[in-house]
C-alpha cells in the first residue's frame, strides 16, 4: 500500500465512525465584500443537512457576527474597543441567524441559536445545562448554531476566539471529530500567501514546535487567531483523543468530500487515549486561577504513576484561589504539565507546603483531605 492509499484508508475508517461532529466555520468563509456570503451559507446548510440525513448529528460553531455587523452598518475596520465590537456583534448576529434559518429551511431543517461565554462553561452546572440543551436539540434534529456571546463578554471571560470555543464544544458534547472550515486549504509548512513553494501537510500525527512556529506566520482574516490558534485547538482536541481537520470552507462539497474519505485539508490524528469529558473540562475549559510548583518526585508520581498531589511535593504557590479552583502544576523545569482542582485554598496550601499528610491537621487545625489535588481531579495537560 502506498503512503497515500494508507492515508485514505485511515480517513475513510475515521469518518465512517463519526456519528456526532462539530463544524466550526470562520468569518473568512462566511463573509465577503458585501457582507454575509449567502451562497456559502446555503451550501453549508445543504451539506450539513445531507450529513444529518445520513443519520449523523452536526453542531455548528459559527463566527461571522462581527464581520456581518460591520458590513451591515458600512464600517470598514473592525472596532478595537469592546463596546463598539459588542454593538456590532449584536447587529450582525441576528442577520447571521436569519441567513441560517432561511438556508436550513430549504432542506426542511431548523436551526437554534446558542450564545455562550467562557464563564458559562467554567461553571459546572451551567456547563451541564448547556450540554443537556444541546442534546435535546440534537435529539429533535435541530442544528445548534453556537457563537460566543460577544455582546456581554469582557476580556477575562472571553474564549479568545471561536477556534478555542469549538474545542470546548467538542469536549462538552463528546463529539467524534472537530472540522475547522477556514479560508485556506489546510495547514501548510509556511505561509502559502507569501511562499510559492509552501506545501500542504495532509496528515499530522504529532504537533511539534516547528509546526507551532510555522503556524504563527499564517495570519487569519479579520485579525483573529489565524493558523496559530487552530494549531493550539488541534493540540487540545487530539490530546484528548479526538481527531480534527482543517480544510477550506470555500471549496464546494467540502463536508461531503471529507466524509467520503477524500484527501482534503489537513487531518490531525487523535492521541491514543480518550480523555473523559470531565477531565477535558478541567484540562481545557477551566481557566487556571493560580499555580503550584512541585518537586521532581511529585512531578514523576503524577506524570508516570497517575498519583495525587500531596503537600510534601509542593514547593511554591502563586495566586489567591479558593477551594475547588483549577490550578496549574509546574515542574522544576518550569513546564506546566498538569491541571487539577484543589482541596485547599491557596493560603492553606502555603502553610502545608513540604509537610507530610500526618501534619495537616496539626498545621491547619482541621483536615478534610490528605491530597491537595486528588488524582480524580487531576489531568496531565500540554504546556500552554
Ligand atoms: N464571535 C466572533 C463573531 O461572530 C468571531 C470570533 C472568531 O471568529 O474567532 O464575529
Amino acid at each position: 500500500m502506498t503512503v497515500r492509499q494508507e492515508r485514505l484508508q485511515i480517513r475513510r475508517n475515521l469518518f465512517d465512525r463519526v456519528r456526532r461532529a462539530v463544524v466550526k466555520v470562520g468569518s473568512g468563509v462566511l463573509t465577503h465584500e458585501q457582507g454575509l456570503n449567502d451562497r456559502v451559507i446555503k451550501r453549508l446548510a445543504r451539506e450539513v443537512s445531507m450529513l444529518m440525513d445520513q443519520g449523523r448529528q452536526v453542531i455548528l460553531v459559527s463566527s461571522g457576527a462581527i464581520a456581518s455587523g460591520m458590513k451591515k452598518v458600512g464600517m470598514a475596520e473592525r472596532p478595537s474597543d469592546i463596546p463598539h465590537k459588542q454593538a456590532i456583534a449584536a447587529i450582525g448576529q441576528s442577520r447571521l441567524m436569519l441567513e441560517y434559518e432561511k438556508s436550513f429551511a430549504r432542506y426542511q431543517k431548523k436551526a437554534a441559536q446558542i450564545l455562550l461565554t467562557r464563564d458559562d462553561l467554567c461553571n459546572r452546572r451551567r456547563y451541564l445545562n448547556a450540554r443537556n440543551t444541546i442534546n435535546v436539540l440534537l435529539d429533535w434534529k435541530i442544528i445548534p448554531v453556537i457563537n460566543e456571546n460577544d455582546t456581554v463578554v469582557v476580556e477575562e471571560i472571553k474564549f479568545g476566539d471561536n477556534d478555542n470555543l469549538s474545542a470546548m464544544i467538542t469536549h462538552l458534547m463528546d463529539a467524534q471529530i472537530l472540522i475547522n472550515l477556514t479560508d485556506i486549504d489546510g495547514f501548510y509548512d509556511k505561509n502559502p500567501a507569501a511562499h510559492k513553494d509552501a506545501l500542504l501537510i495532509p496528515m499530522v500525527s504529532r504537533i511539534d514546535r516547528a509546526m507551532e512556529r510555522a503556524a504563527c506566520d499564517i495570519p487569519g482574516a479579520f485579525g483573529m487567531g489565524g493558523m496559530s490558534s487552530k494549531i493550539q485547538t488541534a493540540k487540545k482536541v487530539t490530546t484528548s483523543g479526538i481527531p480534527m481537520v482543517i480544510a477550506s470552507g470555500l471549496k464546494p462539497n467540502i463536508l461531503k468530500r471529507l466524509f467520503e474519505g477524500r484527501d482534503m485539508g489537513t487531518l490531525f490524528l487523535p492521541g491514543k487515549e480518550k480523555m473523559g469529558s470531565r477531565k477535558c473540562w478541567i484540562a481545557f475549559t477551566l481557566k487556571a486561577k493560580g499555580t503550584v510548583k512541585v518537586n521532581r518526585g511529585a512531578a514523576r508520581a503524577i506524570r508516570k504513576d497517575g498519583g495525587s498531589l500531596l503537600p510534601i511535593g509542593i514547593q511554591n504557590v502563586e495566586g489567591d484561589f479558593g477551594v475547588g479552583a483549577a490550578v496549574s502544576c509546574i515542574d522544576p523545569d518550569g513546564v506546566a504539565f498538569a491541571r487539577g482542582l484543589v482541596n485547599y485554598r491557596a493560603a492553606d496550601i502555603r502553610k502545608l507546603m513540604g509537610l507530610k499528610t500526618s501534619q495537616i491537621e496539626q498545621r491547619l487545625g482541621y483536615k478534610h483531605y490528605d491530597e491537595v489535588i486528588h488524582r480524580d481531579n487531576l489531568v496531565i495537560t500540554i504546556d500552554d
